[in-house]
């Protein structure tokens, strides 16, 4: 086991991370901004490195300065959370070029799955069912591009080989606007993510998001996890989650998580990774992998009772996977929160001094949260401030505590999103499971009164 690792990263996850380090005697490094000087998990850590000035692009992206923070601080190992650098092959490849252990997949990994194109073939070619769609990126030529997307069938969806974060992508209707569409989607992909590639795929009008999370060596040994939906989003950004997926065939599920594992076997996938799908009409679609650590992994941990981001650190230290596929057991429903600091129906930011904070509890109740009375939440970054998990023996008794819970929770001095959370949990769409991607927003659009706020 590595003696002392660095967190890269800031917010709740920077305190995941360094409680998992704890459990495992693993001395810590924090790294922070001006901005998260005071930040809790700061205080906690055995040491901590100021890496530069609030703006990220400047701290938390900023290679160098990460390196040498790792450097003059003696730590062996980085572990990069999720967002910022850690789905970034550039960043993993400097960390292990410089004598460091990355946490999380070899660098050839990460740049494979982060082409969209060449994740989606990986996928394929492992046998785990993708969205129809274009072989691979599109060519220049116009009439090939109609030819294909003819093919396919409208409505399609155009998406940049690079995009992620929910950018990067164009949904078109019909014949008439496809080559338009697919120059604006490559000029925008050039700009935003330096690969001008883009690829053509069915447009699934009402799907569900389902995503399996994975665990490898690195050895070709791996296990999946059992399931997560995430379907609650709103401009592809989730709100809800939940473990495991309300209605969904188990023999199926089954099938397909163990098509994940056998992918992460075939790629020889090392750490912890999340297979992303479309699920409609019964049928899954891969849509892309992520190779990190997800904001969601606290759903899948309340129900198996497994540690995945202590996992990841033990992976990275060399060890062979201790897990085999029959020892993984889904316990009960969990249901994870997303607390951000913005107006519950506006959505817009909320920085600012917390003057009360009262976390709830009692049984099955998790809060993953680096906030504290007086604590500032600064305007440079994420608006989540907490995750609130409730865990229970059935998807109703989940639901329950959740409400419970929420009805708790004290935030004093900023605006939280806690009622829309309330109103969700109450909503009896959402207590039947199942709702499509498009739900939330559907809901918010019909909402008596929307953008009176409070
Ligand atoms: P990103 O990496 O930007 O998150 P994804 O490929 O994961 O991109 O897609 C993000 C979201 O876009 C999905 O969760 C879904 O809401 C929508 N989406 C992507 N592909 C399709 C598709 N083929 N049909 C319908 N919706 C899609």
């Amino acid at each position: 086991m590595f003696e002392k690792v660095l967190i890269a990263n800031r917010g709740e996850i920077a305190l995941r991370i360094l409680r998992a380090c704890r459990e495992l005697g693993v001395r810590t490094v924090a790294v922070h901004s001006e901005a998260d000087t005071e930040a809790k998990y700061v205080k906690l850590a055995d040491e901590s490195v100021c890496i530069g000035p609030a703006a990220s692009s400047l701290s938390y992206l900023n290679i160098p300065a990460l390196i040498s923070a790792a450097e003059v601080t003696d730590a062996q190992a980085i572990h990069p959370g999720y967002g910022f650098l850690s789905e970034n092959a550039d960043f993993a490849e400097r960390v292990e070029k410089s004598g460091f252990v990355f946490i999380g997949p070899r660098p050839e990994t990460i740049r494979l799955m982060g082409d969209k194109v060449s994740a989606k073939e990986a996928m394929k070619a492992a046998g785990v069912p993708c969205v129809p769609g274009s072989d691979g990126a599109l060519p220049e030529d116009a009439k090939e591009i109609v030819q294909i997307a003819r093919a396919i069938g409208y409505p399609v969806i155009i998406k940049a080989a690079g995009g992620g974060g929910g950018r990067g992508m164009r949904v078109v209707h019909t014949e008439a606007a496809l080559i338009n569409a697919v120059t604006m989607t490559r000029a925008e992909a050039q700009a935003a993510f330096g690969n001008p590639a883009v690829y053509l795929e069915k447009y699934l009008e009402n799907p569900r998001h389902v995503e399996i999370q994975v665990l490898a060596d690195g050895y070709r040994n791996a296990v999946w996890l059992s399931e997560r939906d995430c379907s609650m989003q709103r401009r592809h950004q989730k709100v809800i989650e939940e473990a495991p997926a309300p209605g969904i065939n188990r023999r199926y599920v089954l099938r397909i998580g163990e098509r994940c594992a056998e992918a992460c076997r075939r790629i020889g996938y090392r750490g912890a990774g999340t297979f992303e799908f479309l699920y409609e009409n019964g049928e899954f679609f891969f849509i892309e992998m992520n190779t990190r650590v997800q904001v969601e992994h606290p759903v899948t941990e309340m129900i198996t009772g497994i540690d995945i981001v202590q996992a990841q650190i033990r992976i990275a230290a060399g060890e062979k996977l201790w897990l085999r596929q029959r020892d993984i057991v889904a316990r009960g429903h969990a249901i994870e929160c997303r607390i951000c600091a913005e107006d519950p129906f506006k959505f817009t930011p909320s920085p600012g001094r917390i003057s009360n904070w009262h976390p709830p509890g009692g049984p099955g109740i998790r809060v993953d949260s680096h906030i504290y009375n007086g604590y500032t939440v600064p305007p440079h970054y994420d608006s989540m401030i907490a995750k609130l998990i409730a865990h229970g023996d059935t998807r109703e008794q989940a639901i329950r505590r959740m409400r419970i819970a929420l009805s708790e929770m004290m935030v004093e001095g900023i605006k939280t999103n806690i009622p829309l959370h309330q109103e969700l949990l109450l909503d009896e769409r959402f207590i039947q499971g199942g709702t499509s991607i498009h739900y939330l927003e559907e809901k918010l659009a019909a909402r008596p009164a929307a953008g009176t706020g409070s």
